[in-house]
């Protein structure tokens, strides 16, 4: 089987900021597993936060034999393969599993989600992102959102208050909040747990850096709120350590390396009585739609990486009020988009 790499940059349809940073495109990388005239498409968004770029998923890919494996079937033989070539790239390995997965769901004629049987769940509505802006930004995204009963918003930059003050003159819908790490002492973060459960927040994603593990299990301890593991989980030998410090976890494809290891990655955060969410990078279609076929699986969804940019190439999912809807398509169900 022979891949073939392709680069392309995300246009955003408006700034992106976190408390990491901001960010105006997304430069990411499709992969195309072609093998007996079938096709399977994946892709790759760099995770900048794991030291990932378009230069090194590249790399990694320029290193990933394919041409020595004839059967595609084999995803797991090959995966391991993969990622036995280097440490972290798991944007990158995630590109070459959803082209896997792809071909195998096309080989059959079945779309992904339909192939690993029922998923037990309900599907979740997905969260809309409102990135930290001005409040007039702040305002257009909520009114980009309107089909969306559920927001999630960025917090942890400084100007918390303002933030919140503007989503909360603008909508009383359900809100979940994400610090990305942004609150840096403990009793900083309890605090604005505090003032974010008086306002009727759902839950919050990572309030305090990744590495301060002590210090989570403090203010899980203390917290009014739910609290989801983002940047402290990325794959599945990090979820063990979690359930002092986090009530749930969210599973990235980015993150984990690709869809073989979110499915393991769910059993293992059930068998530990965690809440599991299903996020995603800016993405196109592409990884959108391959995440997607896991929504049946998982409790929360924040699937709307793909909304957010202004030329994806792909279409497949949709989140027609705000419920992810899979396309009657084999594989992860992506077309590519006619002008
Ligand atoms: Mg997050």
């Amino acid at each position: 089987m022979e891949l073939i790499i392709r680069p392309y940059t995300l246009a955003l349809k408006l700034p992106f900021t976190i408390a990491r940073g901001s960010r105006n495109e997304v430069p990411v990388v499709f992969v195309e597993l072609h093998h007996e005239g079938i096709v399977g498409i994946g892709e790759a968004s760099p995770l900048m936060r794991y030291g990932e770029n378009v230069q090194t998923v590249m790399h990694f890919l320029a290193r990933t034999r394919l041409e020595d494996f004839d059967n595609p079937f084999e995803i797991d033989r090959i995966l391991g393969y993969v990622d036995g070539i280097a440490k972290g790239n798991n944007a990158a390995k995630a590109a070459v599993d959803i082209a896997l997965h792809d071909w195998v769901g096309k080989k059959l004629g079945l779309p992904l989600h339909r192939h690993f049987g029922p998923g037990g769940a309900k599907t979740p509505y997905s969260s809309y992102t409102i990135s930290i802006d001005t409040p007039d930004n702040i305002a257009r995204m909520i009114d980009d959102a309107s089909g969306f009963p559920i927001l999630k918003v960025k917090l942890g930059l400084g100007n918390d208050e303002e933030v919140m003050n503007t989503v909360r003159e603008y909508t009383m819908k359900i809100v979940r909040v994400d610090a990305n790490e942004g609150w840096t002492s403990r009793e900083l973060a309890l605090e604005r747990l505090q003032w974010l459960a008086d306002l009727g927040v759902e839950f919050v994603e990572q309030p305090m850096p990744a590495d301060r593990i002590a210090d989570a299990v403090w203010l899980h301890e203390r917290s009014p709120l739910p609290l989801i593991a983002d940047e402290s989980v990325k794959r599945l030998e990090d979820i063990a350590s979690l359930p002092d410090a986090f009530d749930g976890i969210n599973i990235k494809l980015m993150k984990c390396s690709g869809i073989r290891e979110a499915l393991r990655m769910i059993d293992a955060a059930r068998a530990l009585h965690m809440k599991v969410m299903l996020g995603c990078m800016i993405e196109s279609s592409v990884g959108i739609s391959a995440a997607a076929q896991l929504a049946n699986r998982v409790d929360y969804a924040d699937l709307d990486g793909a909304l957010l940019i202004s030329n994806d190439p792909y279409e497949g999912v949709t989140l027609p009020d705000g419920i992810p809807e899979l396309p009657d398509r084999p594989g992860i169900g992506v077309k590519e988009r006619q002008a």
